[in-house]
């Protein structure tokens, strides 16, 4: 199995990647300590690994709060005795985020709390735990749009994604020699809850679909593998990357008719 024997801690595992991730990062070996604000349904994450023979926990942590995020990785090393890898992938995609002058400040303040600063506590927290355990794993769930820009604004979390990409980059560097890899994913469009509520209609769905070149929106398993390989040794000189798992987004110019 690829992960066995370590222990990950994924925020945001109540629904979509973060759930995705738990149930596959749990089938390769993993304890899983499973985060969310949501409660029922991060119990319920908990109860599909425990079924699939897999071991979890869930810790409710608001990851733009630093006692939740102390918490968590507490749970962690009191639960399963160390920390290998931290998958900070909460987020939201705020519904009034639109652009610059339309805004409302509380929207941008929501959106960088919970998408950048929550990556911040979960690393301020994380890392000592890691470095604890000899080393280890960091995944950040950034996106496309941090290092593209739509002319579908969402400024707020546009930003907070282009926070998150840079931040990787200088965690990476700063831990290089205590054996601690930081690595960012950039998903495209995802047929998850969270986009799925942004698009809510058809013409709005099909308006992003054009710009992806598979033609399709991605699917959260699709993401959860990526992050599999990142967890795991086998990216072991793997570190800063920004890991485009996009459709082909990033890559292209036109689009196939
Ligand atoms: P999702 O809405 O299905 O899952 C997000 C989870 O985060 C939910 O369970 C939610 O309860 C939890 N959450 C929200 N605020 C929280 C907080 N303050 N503390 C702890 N947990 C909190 O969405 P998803 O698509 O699985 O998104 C996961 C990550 O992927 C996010 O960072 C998102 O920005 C990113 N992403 C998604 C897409 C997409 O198309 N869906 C594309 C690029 C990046």
């Amino acid at each position: 199995m690829r992960l066995q024997d370590k222990v990950a801690l994924i925020t945001g595992a109540s629904s979509g990647i973060g759930r995705e991730t738990a149930l596959l990062f749990a089938a390769e070996g993993a304890s899983i300590v499973v985060v969310d604000v949501n409660d029922a349904a991060g119990k319920e994450t908990v109860e599909m690994i425990k079924a699939q023979g897999g071991k979890a926990v869930y810790a409710h942590a608001d990851v733009s709060k630093a006692a939740d995020c102390e918490n968590m990785v507490n749970v962690a090393e009191k639960e399963f005795g160390k920390l290998n890898v931290m998958f900070n992938n909460a987020g939201i995609m705020h519904g009034d985020d639109d652009n610059a002058m339309t805004t409302e400040e509380s929207v941008w303040d929501l959106t960088m709390a919970i998408n950048l600063k929550g990556v911040f506590l979960g690393c301020k927290y994380g890392i000592p735990a890691l470095q604890r355990a000899g080393g280890g794993s960091i995944i950040n769930t950034a996106s496309f749009v941090a290092v593209m820009g739509a002319a579908t604004p969402q400024i707020a979390y546009t930003a907070s994604k282009g926070g998150v990409l840079a931040m990787t980059r200088e965690l990476a560097i700063i831990h290089a020699r205590q054996n601690i890899r930081v690595n960012a994913i950039c998903p495209g469009p995802l047929r998850t809850e969270l986009l799925m509520k942004f698009l809510n209609t058809e013409a709005k769905k099909q308006r992003r679909m054009v710009h992806i070149p598979v033609g399709r929106f991605g699917e959260a398993k699709e993401i959860a593998y990526a992050a599999l390989y990142l967890a795991s040794d086998e990216s072991s000189f793997v570190t800063g990357t920004d890991f485009m798992v996009d459709g082909g987004i990033s890559a292209a110019y036109v689009t196939p008719e």
